[in-house]
């Protein structure tokens, strides 16, 4: 049973949630995700990786 929870952590790392879209402007691209404001690609899909991208992003942009 735990080992069945641990590997839905691990599913769950690795498929794209699409509410990272509409939260840092990612979308899901060819198996990877790519930002919308500067068409930036990302393999891994993990949600720090996003979140940095995004905040670095906004102080480019203003
Ligand atoms: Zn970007």
């Amino acid at each position: 049973m735990s080992s069945a929870k641990k590997r839905k952590v691990d599913h769950e790392c690795r498929v794209f949630n699409d509410n990272w879209t509409w939260k840092y402007f990612y979308a899901n691209f060819n198996d990877r995700a790519m930002c919308l404001i500067c068409r930036d690609m990302v393999a891994v899909f993990k949600e720090f990786n996003f979140k940095r991208h995004f905040q670095t992003a906004i102080f480019v942009v203003t």
